[in-house]
């Protein structure tokens, strides 16, 4: 059941609701429709991503086992 958050945007009342397929929600306290889906997934905080292994020098050995200079020599 996809549980989501609004802001009702007449009385700025915020709340959750359940919505199923083909309803739409409603304010409780003013009943307006006039609603703005939140996103109600919190932001990951982003993952440090492991440095490409293109990034070595041209000059000197491979920098480890995923270089890419492994592929062209
Ligand atoms: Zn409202």
């Amino acid at each position: 059941m996809p549980l989501y958050e609004y802001v009702c945007q007449d009385c700025t009342h915020a709340f959750e609701a359940l919505v199923f397929n083909g309803q739409s929600a409603e304010c409780p306290e003013c009943h307006s429709q006039k609603l703005e889906r939140q996103l109600s997934v919190p932001a990951r905080p982003k993952v440090d991503s492991p440095p490409l292994p293109t990034a070595c020098k041209s000059a000197g050995p491979p920098c480890g086992p995923m270089c890419n200079r492994w592929n062209n020599s």
